[in-house]
């Protein structure tokens, strides 16, 4: 089948009991056993397993095209989930551009978790050649990362990191599978933040990991949700799995309207500059073309001038929604730097955005008010 229709129909099934074409949510925290103690359908307790979180779990996996997936309680659960999956001495090798949750995690928590990590430039290919050491475990992508959009060959790092033994996750928050494919890349696992295009309202948090292969490390970041418990509660999972039945069109269509909001911004004489993939200007356009279908929907730009100047922009904007997050039907903006708070790196007159469904010429006359103020 092809993309569009497992979105649709991946992981549902009419209900036999009922024949409710909308999926039932199943509440229970415990399943019953038949008279030897086996549990009659698969599941026992709702932190090993529940009905709700398997059916997205099926769609997902048909969705990035692995042999299993993990849905989690949100995507940093997921992340640590996988860093958790690691054995003590692990090195990581960390994208310099990435989500500021995982870089925060990676600061507080690998040192206690017996880990070393380092940090890289990670579309510099030789850089992360360097880095690589034999007890290197794992190799972190990003693509597009948050929030510079910077792009990294996934292939050519995936081959890298493989050559030396390490395994590769993708985080494909960004890009969802409806543009980018990092298992079919090569990598060994796909990340997603379901709270942001998968779940698509912004109204669920989620995570997900979902792997090329069953194995090992699957089962490790398996145990790791059971035992620490980072599950997906039923009513989120079946929020994300009902965001999965529209993603490819909402996904198309968001990303459409930002290639066109970024093209338009460019020329904009109070932008000092646009990061976005779809634009030939962006250092990452031509690996972005190779290995996306389209740029996605999320865009930052600078403003030609101060903190001030940039923060009475996003002051300014009226139907853009001044709020961090992203990937939900309406478009937000955001000043990054004071969303990530002190320690910050980045530029202090970038504003993200995440564009939403609304029409693009009333996103463009609304981001054009607000900057000519
Ligand atoms: C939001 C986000 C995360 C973290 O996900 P949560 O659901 O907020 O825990 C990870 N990576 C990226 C790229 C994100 O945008």
């Amino acid at each position: 089948m092809r993309f569009e229709t497992l979105a649709v129909h991946a992981g549902g099934h009419l209900d036999e009991t009922t024949g409710a074409v909308a999926p039932p949510l199943h509440l229970s925290t415990t399943f019953g056993r038949d008279a030897l103690g086996n549990p009659v359908a698969g599941h026992s307790y709702i932190r090993d397993s529940n009905p709700n979180q398997s059916s997205l779990e099926t769609a997902l996996a048909a969705l990035e095209g692995g042999a299993a997936a993990l849905a989690f309680s949100s995507g940093m659960g997921a992340a640590s989930a996988l860093l958790q999956a690691l054995p003590a001495g692990a090195h990581v090798v960390l994208p310099e551009d990435l989500y500021y949750g995982v870089r925060a995690a990676a600061r507080d928590y690998l040192s206690k978790w017996g880990m070393t990590w380092d940090a890289v430039p990670m579309h510099d290919l030789a850089a992360l050649r360097e880095a690589l050491r034999p007890e290197t475990r794992l190799v972190w992508l990003e693509s597009p990362s948050n929030p510079l959009i910077g792009i990294t060959d996934l292939a050519a790092a995936t081959a890298i990191a493989h050559e030396k033994g390490a395994r590769v996750v993708v985080d494909n928050t960004f890009a969802t599978p409806v543009l980018q494919r990092p298992l079919d890349l090569g990598a060994d696992v796909a990340l997603h933040s379901t709270t942001k295009y998968m779940g698509g309202h912004s109204d669920v948090i989620g995570g997900a990991l979902v792997f090329r292969e069953a194995g090992l490390f699957h089962e490790e970041a398996l145990h790791a949700r059971h035992i620490l418990g980072a599950v997906a509660s039923p009513f989120a999972s079946w929020l994300v799995l009902r965001g999965l039945r529209t993603l490819p069109v909402r996904v198309e269509r968001q990303a459409r309207t930002a290639h066109a909001l970024a093209t338009w911004l460019e020329t904009h004489p109070r932008v000092e500059a646009v990061h976005y993939p779809g634009l030939p200007s962006h250092p990452g356009h031509e690996v972005a073309a190779r290995q996306m279908s389209a740029f996605g929907a999320m865009l930052s730009f600078r403003v030609k001038g101060s903190r001030e100047e940039t923060l009475a922009v996003s002051a300014r904007v009226a139907l853009f929604t001044r709020a961090t997050s992203l990937g939900g039907v309406e478009s937000l903006l955001e000043h990054r730097a004071t969303s990530e708070g002190p320690g910050s790196t980045t530029p202090e007159n970038l504003l993200r955005v995440s564009v939403g469904l609304e029409h693009e010429d009333d996103l463009r006359a609304d981001l054009d008010q607000a900057l000519a103020g």
